[in-house]
């Protein structure tokens, strides 16, 4: 069993230091919030009061913060505050460049690093059945793999350094478009007379079908789980749809890809989130895509 340091105990950091501690392994957990470390204390995470503090005997540190600067930030001080050999895990979604810069940091201190972005959202991190999508070495990964196994219930390396990152985002570019797709062909066919229920019965069976609309259909009724059917409360927050299109548009700009569905996602979302619906889920778009 491992001795993990856990930096970030927030909506998802919280509950995934939870289940590494039901998996019997020993977690020390810093967060700049003294509300969340006292609250994870319930959960048999051990609040320390500095990074220090929490790395101190540990073998393997996992963060899962906001963004990339964050990120950056905490592994500078990782990089002087842990011993040679240390596994350092970062399940954050950030940028790929800031993903790359944290392995070179970890290098520097000679410590084995993955990138470990992960969907799922917090009921994943709740129930412990999110997917990693993991970048960095083959030794790192391995090592990685338990500690992950306790978090999550897919697994995939995805290649070198920052390959994480890379597969997080175009996954969610593709969920951005589809769910739009999903919303525009809903909302025409209400126009059209269509009822919500007769297209779900056509699309989800036929080549129309993704997740978007047969898990996650954006109109109350034909998917009684899909937060449609809960006022869209989230869910996937439309402000973390938005941050991930941004991400992979960044990337995209920098690698001289064009992606002109994915910036035209971005522009719909990032309009969304200004009119004030950042903190509903992202099948709300819908509402906006009614006109
Ligand atoms: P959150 O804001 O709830 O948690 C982040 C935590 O990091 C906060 O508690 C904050 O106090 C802490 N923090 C910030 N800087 C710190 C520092 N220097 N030292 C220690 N703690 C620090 O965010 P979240 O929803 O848990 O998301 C975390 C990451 O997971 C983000 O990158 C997000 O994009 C990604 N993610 C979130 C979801 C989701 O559904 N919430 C799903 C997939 C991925």
């Amino acid at each position: 069993m491992a001795t993990i340091a856990f930096i970030g105990l927030g909506n998802m950091g919280g509950p995934m230091a939870a289940n590494l501690v039901k998996a019997g392994h020993t977690v020390k957990g810093f967060d700049l919030s003294a509300d969340i470390l006292k609250s994870v204390a319930a959960s048999g995470v051990t609040p320390a009061s500095s990074i220090e503090e929490a790395t101190s005997g540990a073998d393997t540190v996992v963060t899962m913060l906001p963004k990339g600067a964050h990120v950056l930030s905490v592994w500078s001080n990782l990089a002087s505050a842990v011993k040679s050999g240390t596994l350092l895990i970062d399940c954050s979604t950030i940028d790929v460049g800031s993903a790359r810069k944290a392995h070179e940091l970890a290098a520097g201190a000679n410590c084995l690093s993955l990138d470990a972005p992960v969907s799922g959202g917090t009921g994943g991190a709740a129930a412990g059945t999110l997917t990693f999508m993991a970048g960095g070495s083959d030794g790192a990964f391995d090592r990685a793999r338990p500690v992950l196994e306790a978090m999550g219930k897919k697994i995939v390396h995805c290649g070198g350094n920052g390959a994480g990152q890379a597969a997080k985002i175009c996954n969610n570019m593709i969920l951005g478009i589809s769910m739009i797709g999903v919303c525009e062909a809903f909302a025409l066919g209400e126009k059209l007379g269509l009822s919500h229920q007769a297209l779900f019965d056509v699309a989800s069976t036929s080549s129309g079908q993704c997740w978007s609309i047969n898990t996650y259909c954006p109109v109350p009724g034909p998917v009684p789980t899909s937060p449609a059917n809960n006022d869209y409360k989230p869910g996937f927050a439309a402000a973390l749809m938005l941050k991930d299109l941004k991400l992979a548009q960044e990337a995209a700009l920098a690698a001289g890809a064009a992606t002109p569905l994915g910036a035209e996602a971005a522009q719909l979302f990032d309009l969304f989130d200004k009119q004030g619906h950042g903190g509903r889920d992202f099948s709300a778009i819908i509402e906006m895509l009614r006109g």
